[in-house]
């Protein structure tokens, strides 16, 4: 199929209930233009060197999301321009996009990333960090983010039973942080899960937002 093709079957699909991320790491300028052609406007990249040399190339309407691990000494590059990072998975890192924002005169809105593959070289929180977190420190002072939802990963297999249990969990940590601190805000509402090959899963269980790649684009260079 080709990009346009599979960019509207899930525009039609999904309407405006949930966003597609095409993610455009290691893909040709070509395929990104396609989709861009084909309506696409929310871009996702995991790794900072990569997103920052191709976002000036393109068109500014662009919404760029960062998906991959950042560390804290490269938010100053992303926080001119990016519009999401999935990826938050410390405190540091939190305060440092707040600073950065702020330099700026920006608000990025955030997922916190959780924990939920067996895979331990995954990065994330687990609960007690967040519910730490979000306890002892006043995060309503973090003027210029907007900690909007939660992102995961699930485990690399092919056991299908075992994805949907690691989202079903990722929903039931969104349902309760929501409840214990976000409950009158009104942008703590997104669940970033699914990826090509279990997407379909992810959004019976109440994805959001569908980060992918390999299903749009083809294989990765
Ligand atoms: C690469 C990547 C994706 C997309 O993976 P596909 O299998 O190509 O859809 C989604 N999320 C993250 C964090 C990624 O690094």
């Amino acid at each position: 199929m080709s990009i346009k093709k599979i960019i509207n079957s899930f525009q039609t699909k999904y309407k405006n209930k949930i966003t597609l991320i095409a993610v455009s790491k290691q893909q040709s300028s070509e395929k990104m233009i396609e989709a861009y052609k084909s309506g696409q406007r929310d871009f996702g990249e995991n790794r900072v060197q990569e997103l920052i040399k191709k976002a000036p190339l393109f068109p500014n309407d662009i919404r760029w999301h960062m998906i991959g691990h950042v560390q804290t000494n490269k938010v100053k590059f992303l926080a001119p321009f990016v519009y999401m990072i999935h990826s938050v998975d410390s405190l540091k890192l939190l305060n440092k996009l707040n600073a950065e924002a702020n330099n700026n005169d920006r608000i990025i809105k955030c997922l916190l990333q959780i924990h939920i593959a067996e895979e331990i070289h995954k990065f994330g929180f687990n609960m007690e960090e967040l519910d730490r977190i979000f306890t002892e420190n006043d995060w309503k002072d973090w003027k210029n983010i907007k900690i909007s939802g939660l992102m995961g990963m699930a485990t690399f297999t092919n056991d299908m039973q075992k994805i949907r249990q690691e989202f079903q969990k990722l929903k039931e940590y969104f349902d309760i942080l929501k409840e214990k601190f976000f409950n009158d805000t009104d942008y703590f509402k997104e669940l970033s899960m699914g990826m090509s090959n279990d997407y379909d899963i992810a959004v019976e269980e109440g994805a959001t937002m569908l980060r992918i790649g390999s299903l749009i684009f083809g294989n990765r260079n």
